[in-house]
């Protein structure tokens, strides 16, 4: 039985792709996407996401989003705009739940400093680090390093790359070099990425009272479906209010992508995954839109990601990040056995120092800072 018939002929099909860097034998029961997704939920890089976060740091609060909840958001949206367009949803939602596990802890703040820290080795991105979690970090197979996934989901994972590091990458870095697209599973996963954090930003910012509605009504997008709300539903306020104002906005977001990526695709009139490859990007949201969530994104950087209290945890965590790593580059031997690199070679040292680090939750992050350098922990 053919898993992947309803596909559209310029969806991903497994048939189709280019494989797996070691050869495998076929799947029965599954797609090898579905095989690739599951390979990424049972992962140990998968789990750590749920102690890893983006703005709100873990123990801030139970209910705010964690790397964990994103991821699953991201797939969510992902998948029910793949079905719609006819694209190959398991990909979509590989794709989703693997996009971020190369993150450092504590969100933006943690990847910004240890790629200062990496400055002369290379330096750390975060896309290139979910790669590199899928290609070699992980050990669960006895025949290879890593998760050897298929070629459209490694591609969809690495969604940026700058172009020395797209030069030293080979056929996975190809595209950054010919400015060539992905599949539109990975054009979509991107997407969806963006409408999943402004949209749980905006609810947690909300609930952390860091944002007030009264400050969001400058966005006219939050107040016009405010305003909805309000009208359907009079007397309605606080949470109730809150989540149906932003199950709209996500609504009306997923709506206009669809459309606009269906008018694009019949347009483009795309065969296969070549044709999309050389095409512009079919993924899109239409200009309203985009001008839309551009002005959502600033009103969110401005407010939300420099509020004083999120800079005060920025700052503690860039501490926390900078002094892990000019520890164990002083003395690699506080590192476990796995992580000190025998032959003296700065370089790979540090780059074992960026995997240990990347790698750690935020409060694994927190206790190993104390065990450093607190006298008294352990
Ligand atoms: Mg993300």
């Amino acid at each position: 039985m053919n898993l992947e018939a309803y596909l559209a002929p310029y969806a991903a099909h497994s048939a189709a792709s280019r494989g797996r860097r070691f050869s495998e034998p076929a799947t029965t029961a599954r797609t090898e996407f579905q095989r690739d997704r599951d390979r990424i939920v049972h992962c140990s890089a998968f789990r750590r996401l749920e102690y890893k976060t983006q703005v709100f740091v873990n123990h801030e609060g139970d209910l705010f989003r964690t790397r964990l909840t994103h991821s699953i958001e991201v797939a969510q949206i992902g998948r029910a705009i793949a079905r719609n367009l006819r694209l190959n949803e398991d990909l979509v939602e590989a794709i989703s739940l693997a996009h971020d596990l190369g993150h450092t802890p504590f969100g933006h703040a943690g990847q910004e400093a240890l790629n200062e820290c990496m400055q002369d080795y290379g330096g750390f991105e975060h896309n290139l680090q979910s790669l590199r979690v899928v290609d070699q970090l992980e050990e669960r197979y006895g025949a290879f390093d890593g998760l050897n996934l298929m070629f459209e989901t490694r591609e969809g994972i690495l969604k940026h790359c700058s172009l020395p590091n797209a030069q030293k990458l080979g056929e996975i870095g190809k595209r950054f070099i010919e400015k060539k697209q992905p599949t539109l599973e990975a054009q979509l996963a991107n997407l969806a990425d963006e409408i999943a954090y402004n949209n749980h930003d905006i609810d947690d910012g909300l609930r952390s009272g860091l944002l007030i509605i009264e400050q969001l009504d400058e966005v006219d997008f939050f107040a016009r479906h405010r305003r909805e709300v309000e009208t359907a539903y009079s007397g309605i306020a606080g949470r109730r209010m809150i989540n149906e104002t932003v199950r709209r906005m996500i609504n009306a977001l997923i709506v206009d992508l669809m459309q606009s990526s269906e008018a694009k695709i019949h347009e483009a009139q795309p065969h296969s995954v070549e044709d999309v490859r050389n095409a512009s990007p079919l993924i899109t949201f239409s200009d309203a839109m985009r001008a839309e969530a551009i002005l959502l994104k600033r009103f969110l950087r401005e407010n939300l990601y420099q509020h004083y209290q999120v800079n005060r945890m920025t700052s503690k965590a860039r501490r926390i990040i900078r002094e892990l790593f000019e520890a164990f580059m002083n003395e690699p031997n506080l590192l476990a056995p796995d992580y000190q690199v025998d032959s003296g070679d700065e370089g790979l040292q540090a780059r074992k120092v960026a995997d240990y680090i990347a790698g750690m939750t935020d409060r694994y992050a927190i206790r190993e800072h104390k065990r450093i350098f607190l006298i008294d922990e352990v």
